[in-house]
């Protein structure tokens, strides 16, 4: 019987490369591809069709989240934790490779590619943290690496696999010319941990909410989010499709505040805050509504079931500014 293999299948080129090389010595693969709430497999899955490749989609929200607090091997430029979650992803992927009785984990993994997490030693880390230090093969730069135990058994061709190293994509874009792949998505992107701002919101949410829900993590991907005060924050939207998606969200307890006569954001306050932090955000929603800032204004605030009115004027920018998370 032929080497099964179990691929940590992105959908980027790299690891469509993978599952060429592989095919090409007859081995037969199953991807998988993980989604959390801060990246997905719709890449994934879209490159799979195209590759007529099955692919499982798993969802590693709850271990995630639990690591993502506290990695072991510390965050990124932001709250990236990639190397935990590289092991993270290959431990699963070691799940599914003993229910079906696979071989051997692989990935689209390059040498030296990318510094935090494809350097040589964090490479030679991550297989064994995932508890199968000899059975995870990347096929591109294999050959750079230590012979893995397909390859020592035989049931995989070391010949045949590469030696690529480093960022420059030359060869990877030769190989697609070669194999005949004309489509495959732009390297980077997808991952909501690397971005400066989302990982800002997400930081202030684990500071300041011990309890959070995913709908508390979904909606940091909304509108503009302000701290009112330790327990209280508002989520001003910036245009109709935040407004949509935070009108959609509401939750019973929580506030929605709106512009009365002027066009403006919808602003939700989770959990409803109190007096104090409802009429600040009123003001907020004034602030960037159309309503002339040089004049009160009426505000509706739904709570409860129960409509209020404020009449407010806008917080200086200075205070605005200092409310931003
Ligand atoms: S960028 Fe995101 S998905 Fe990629 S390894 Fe880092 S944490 Fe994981």
């Amino acid at each position: 019987m032929g080497a099964r293999g179990i691929l940590l299948f992105s959908g980027g080129l790299d690891s469509i490369l993978a599952f060429k090389v592989l095919a090409a010595q007859g081995v037969d693969i199953s991807a998988v591809s993980f989604t959390t709430p801060f990246f997905d497999a719709t890449k994934a899955k879209k490159t799979a069709e195209r590759l007529g490749l099955s692919v499982s989609l798993i969802d590693i929200t709850a271990e995630f989240l639990q690591m993502l607090h506290s990695p072991r091997y510390g965050y990124g430029k932001n709250m990236n934790p990639c190397i935990d979650c590289r092991i993270l992803m290959l431990k699963k992927a070691g799940e599914i490779m003993e229910e079906k009785g696979g071989d051997f984990l692989t990935t689209g993994e390059v040498l030296g590619e990318r510094p935090m997490t494809q350097g040589k030693q964090i490479l030679m880390l991550t297989a064994k943290k995932s508890g199968y230090p000899e059975r995870v093969l990347r096929p591109l730069s294999a050959k750079l690496l230590p012979e893995t135990e397909p390859e020592k058994s035989g049931k995989i061709n070391r010949s045949a696999l590469l030696d690529l190293r480093g960022r420059g994509r030359k060869q990877q874009i030769e190989m697609a010319l070669h194999y005949g792949i004309s489509y495959y998505p732009p390297p980077s992107g997808g991952c909501l941990l690397t971005d400066i701002g989302f990982s800002r919101r997400l930081r202030d949410l684990f500071e300041h909410t011990k309890d959070y829900s995913i709908r508390d993590i979904e909606l940091l991907k909304v509108g503009r989010h302000l701290r009112l005060d330790e327990k209280t924050k508002a989520i001003v939207g910036r245009n109709l499709t935040d407004n949509k998606l935070i009108e959609n969200s509401l939750n019973p307890k929580d506030a929605l505040i709106r512009m009365e006569v002027f066009p403006g954001p919808s602003v939700l306050v989770p959990g409803g805050g109190d007096g104090k932090t409802r009429l600040l955000a009123a003001r907020i929603c004034h602030r960037y509504s159309d309503a002339p800032r040089n004049q009160e204004a009426s505000v509706t605030c739904l709570l409860d079931g129960k409509l209020f009115r404020y009449t407010t004027s806008p917080p200086p920018s200075e205070m605005l500014e200092s409310l931003l998370i």
